[in-house]
């Protein structure tokens, strides 16, 4: 069974004026179609033919360019469509919370430390924030399409919240200015979503 686009959960301009609609648009039809089929095509008659992304990103060969920029692409932004949301709640007071507390000592500090590691990932790439099994939470960040779950990627948890900084996240409504992109980010961060994510990765 090939991979599809995921459908997203709202419409493109539904994150207005955070993230704008023609960028959501090109970014999900054009963008992550496009890692899509290419990672179709990458794996079409191999043995990843079949397996679930996420066993293709954990076992990944990391020469192997074509399924590790695109099969990461399909990966990262199906999870970063899921994190974003009109209808943001604020951080819950759960145990993700709880775990960020534990490893930043507020919110605020770790919201400076996620942005920075946004801000500073120079060119493309995504920050991170991922859960280990022991219920530790840690930023990270990676180049082009590579994420954690790849053997020897960033911190090597997890990813249960991703941020995309590629140009093509904000250049058209942002321009240069990523760090008005990050900002916006916080509004429209869905962390029903995430605390979700976080409770599965640790289990
Ligand atoms: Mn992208």
């Amino acid at each position: 069974m090939a991979f599809t686009l995921p459908a997203l959960g709202y419409a493109y301009d539904a994150l207005e004026p955070n993230i704008d609609a023609r960028t959501m648009e090109i970014h999900h039809t054009k963008h992550h179609q496009a890692y899509i089929t290419n990672l179709n095509n990458a794996i079409a008659g191999t043995d990843m033919e079949g397996k679930s992304l996420e066993d293709i990103m954990t076992g990944l060969d990391m020469t192997n360019m074509p399924v590790r920029n695109n099969g990461g692409g399909h990966w990262n932004h199906s999870l970063f469509w899921e994190i974003i949301h009109p209808e943001n709640k604020g951080m819950l007071s759960g145990p993700l919370a709880a775990a960020i507390d534990t490893a930043y000592g507020s919110k605020e500090v770790f919201m400076e430390k996620f942005a920075a590691a946004a801000m500073t990932r120079f060119g493309s790439g995504w920050a991170w924030l991922c859960a280990h099994k022991d219920g530790r939470v840690e930023i990270c960040s990676s180049p082009n399409q590579d994420n954690p779950l790849m053997p020897g990627v960033g911190c090597g948890g997890h990813p249960i919240m991703g941020l995309d900084v590629w140009e093509h996240a904000y250049y058209l409504h942002y321009q240069n200015r990523r760090a008005d992109y990050i900002a916006a980010f916080w509004n429209v961060v869905n962390w029903n979503v995430v605390e979700n994510n976080y409770k599965a990765a640790i289990k």
